[in-house]
């Protein structure tokens, strides 16, 4: 059920103080916004069984109640809809600032206004949960993204490489968004003294990802699943690298805690071409799937790789799951989400 009667009373007026710094560990007031959303609420899930209070700020864009309806009912779980283009008054020691329109489709294809809204999320809302930052005094925690590399030049990317986005293609204001991000958060740092960590996140993969949301994993495993043919864009010769949900966790969970702003690239080194993946999701699901060509996308980036050199040395963190292994875990929930809800209806 949803027993969220006491969200309202949480929002605006939340009177705990900060946890003094030695305490800390006894239970943080954590925000995530976008905390409804895949990664976001994998997050919350480790956040909550570490003994935080966590308050979820989510318009529900992307994300689904779903995802972590079940902590409905736990005093420490907080959920409020929010856009965080709209200021949001709370007291709280961190700040994981994840809310973003993060998926291929809309920015693709979607009209102009709602591309202009992708630009608020990242330039105003981050702007926002900053300005709570340092209102309260909270460490804010930025999930940028490996686009800011655009289609580099330099393989793999290193956090010193500065990137090669084009500022006027059809994935800029997804780019130079985050881009902008990423200044104002340094700005904050610099000007303010806001205590700030940025993670450059790689493409991630795994349970609750969005089933439609055109990524490229989602769009194979659930094709795989329905018996369509797996779409690959171009030639399929483009290089991504997949970093499975839970090691991106424990990485930003590690980048917060500890002393480095960044930033710092989390992803998994493991490189594959999008025939290599579409391989991958046959021998995962079914050899027979069929493989359709298309017409790929402007500017999309030819390779992509994080050099982790940084994150391994100043955090001690490197992925552990390969693609093989976390393929699996994200087919049986894909599975459950598409055939589960077919069952009910049937039945
Ligand atoms: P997601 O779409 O599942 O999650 C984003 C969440 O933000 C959703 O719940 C959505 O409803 C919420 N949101 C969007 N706009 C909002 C707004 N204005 N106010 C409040 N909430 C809002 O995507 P995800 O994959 O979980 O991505 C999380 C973060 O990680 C994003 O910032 C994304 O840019 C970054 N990232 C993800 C990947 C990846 O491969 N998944 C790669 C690079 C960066
Ligand atoms: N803000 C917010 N919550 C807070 C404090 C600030 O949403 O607790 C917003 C505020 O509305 C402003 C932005 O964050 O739009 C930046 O705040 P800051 O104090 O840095 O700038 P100022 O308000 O002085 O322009
Ligand atoms: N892609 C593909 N088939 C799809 C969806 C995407 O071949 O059904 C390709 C896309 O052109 C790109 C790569 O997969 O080269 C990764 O795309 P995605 O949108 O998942 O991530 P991003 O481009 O943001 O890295």
């Amino acid at each position: 059920a949803y027993q969220n009667g006491h969200l309202t009373t949480g929002f605006g007026i939340n009177s705990v103080g900060k946890i003094p710094l030695g305490l800390k560990r006894k239970g943080l007031r954590i925000v995530v916004t976008g905390g409804a959303g895949f990664v976001g609420s994998h997050l919350v899930d480790r956040l909550i069984s570490r003994g935080d209070s966590v308050i979820v700020v989510d318009n529900f864009f992307t994300g689904r109640k779903e995802n972590v309806m079940h902590h409905f009912g736990n005093p420490r779980f907080e959920l409020i809809r929010h856009d965080v283009v709209e200021p949001l008054l709370l007291e709280v020691d961190q700040i994981y600032h994840l809310a973003c329109p993060a998926s291929p489709v809309h920015y693709k294809h979607n009209p102009v206004k709602t591309i202009i809204s992708f630009f608020f999320t990242n330039v105003v809302g981050t702007l926002n949960m900053l300005g709570l930052a340092k209102r309260v005094g909270a460490r804010f925690l930025l999930t940028s993204t490996s686009e800011v590399y655009g289609d580099p030049l330099q393989h793999p990317q290193v956090e010193t490489y500065w990137g090669n986005v084009n500022p006027i293609g059809v994935r800029s204001c997804y780019d130079e968004g985050k881009r902008t991000a990423e200044t104002l958060t340094m700005d904050y740092h610099r000007g303010a003294g806001v205590e700030v960590r940025i993670a450059r996140i790689f493409n991630t993969y795994g349970p609750r990802m969005c089933i439609d949301d055109g990524r490229v994993v989602s769009n194979f495993v659930a094709q795989a699943l329905r018996k369509e043919p797996l779409t690959v864009y171009g030639d399929g010769k483009q290089t991504r690298s997949f970093q499975f949900v839970s090691d991106l966790v424990e990485g930003l969970m590690r980048l917060m805690e500890g002393e480095h702003v960044g930033p710092f690239n989390l992803g998994n080194p493991g490189e594959f071409t999008m025939l290599e993946l579409a391989q991958v999701v046959q021998e995962t699901i079914d050899p027979n799937a069929k493989i359709e060509f298309r017409p790929n996308t402007e500017d999309d980036p030819h390779k992509r790789k994080p050099d982790i050199s940084k994150a391994k040395e100043q955090l001690g963190w490197e992925p552990k799951v390969p693609l093989r292994k976390g393929l699996p875990m994200m087919v049986s929930d894909f599975r459950q989400r598409i055939f589960g809800d077919h069952k009910e209806d049937s039945s």
